[in-house]
């Protein structure tokens, strides 16, 4: 069995080190003709200023999963590995599954923020 739930702590400290030094959220999209597709951090100051194919899909992606996007996600993924913590007879506390491999639960989370799941 792989020791999933330390992939998963490991990836979420990754992340939150990453949102952390990222510009202060919440981000948001230029709204006039002239800066469509920039996206601006919580203090005005230009996070990304791209023009060309899908610089608006691009630029709406980015403030949507931005540093406080990821914030949640690992919050989420911590949340899941405090939910799903095996006793010691392999039987998940969470969702009270008797396992023989990783955890359903644990390995969604770990597919949510990143983490390559060995077959
Ligand atoms: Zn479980």
């Amino acid at each position: 069995m792989t020791d999933l739930r330390a992939a998963i702590l490991a990836r979420c400290d990754e992340l939150e080190q990453l949102a952390r030094a990222a510009s202060p959220s919440p981000w948001s999209l230029g709204e006039t003709p002239f800066d469509s597709g920039h996206v601006y951090d919580a203090d005005g100051y230009t996070v990304v200023s791209h023009e060309g194919d899908n610089s608006e899909a691009n630029a709406a992606l980015l403030v949507e999963f931005g540093p406080a996007a990821v914030l949640e996600l690992v919050a989420g993924a911590r949340e899941m590995c405090e939910l799903h913590t095996l006793n010691w007879q392999n039987y998940c506390e969470g969702c009270g599954a008797v396992l023989v491999g990783d955890d359903p639960s644990l390995r969604a989370a770990a597919r949510m923020i990143g983490v390559t799941i060995p077959a």
